[in-house]
């Protein structure tokens, strides 16, 4: 996919005030500070559309971009920083589980983690929450230039091993590295030829 325009439209913390159209749309969302704001400059080709900082926490709102007039993406606050509770749902705030169980125009989800890490309970937990909503997600494996190819496949051999301890099918994934622009096609064109699914769908 050739990225010719993308376009901040709206940030706001109510899914009630999301875009009103019909544009298939994809969101981003991992724990603070995983490269986030860093993938989506990568594939959206701007150095400054999504605000990366050192800084954990800082994006607490619901961004969309428009890109190519066609689809949004969806910039999701990080989600670690959230307090412990009894069930995996009630652990992530409630605009962000508003918005996976009431957002019509959500097509896919890719939860972003930082390839180096070993799974992390609170990013399990998240996918089986998507899950258990009946969302479709990809994981986003980010910062793979901090590791030799060998230890890349180690590390994602040991997290699909990981998830098959619960999931029956492992999700797609992308191995990503946004400062050595790694991973951006895999990811532009399943989004692309998602996009086309749906177009044939509803013609
Ligand atoms: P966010 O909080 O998830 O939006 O993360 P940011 O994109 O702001 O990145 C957090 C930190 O990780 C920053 O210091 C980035 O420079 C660094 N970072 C992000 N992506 C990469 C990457 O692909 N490779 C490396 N080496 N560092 C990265």
């Amino acid at each position: 996919m050739i990225i010719k325009t993308a376009e901040f439209i709206v940030s706001n913390s109510d899914v009630a005030k999301c875009p009103k159209n019909q544009l298939p749309e994809y969101a981003f969302i991992g724990r603070s500070n995983v490269g986030k704001s860093s993938l989506i400059n990568m594939l959206t080709n701007h150095k400054n559309l999504a605000k990366t900082s050192g800084r954990p926490g800082k994006t607490q709102l619901i961004n969309h971009f428009l890109i190519n007039k066609n689809w949004f993406l969806v910039d999701l606050p990080g989600y670690g920083y959230a307090r412990v509770s009894k069930t995996a749902k009630r652990k992530f705030q409630k605009f962000i589980t508003d918005y996976f169980e009431k957002r019509q125009q959500l097509v896919s989800a890719f939860v972003l983690v930082d390839i180096r890490h070993e799974p992390q309970k609170v990013d399990l937990e998240f996918m089986e929450y998507l899950g258990l909503s009946q969302i479709p997600f990809s994981i986003i494996f980010t910062k793979a230039d901090k590791l030799k190819p060998k230890a890349i496949e180690k590390h994602v051999e040991d997290y699909c091993q990981e998830l098959l301890k619960s999931w029956e099918e492992l999700p797609n994934y992308f191995v990503t590295s946004s400062s050595r622009t790694m991973g951006r096609e895999d990811v532009l064109e399943f989004i692309a030829s998602t996009n086309d699914e749906i177009e044939a769908l509803r013609s």
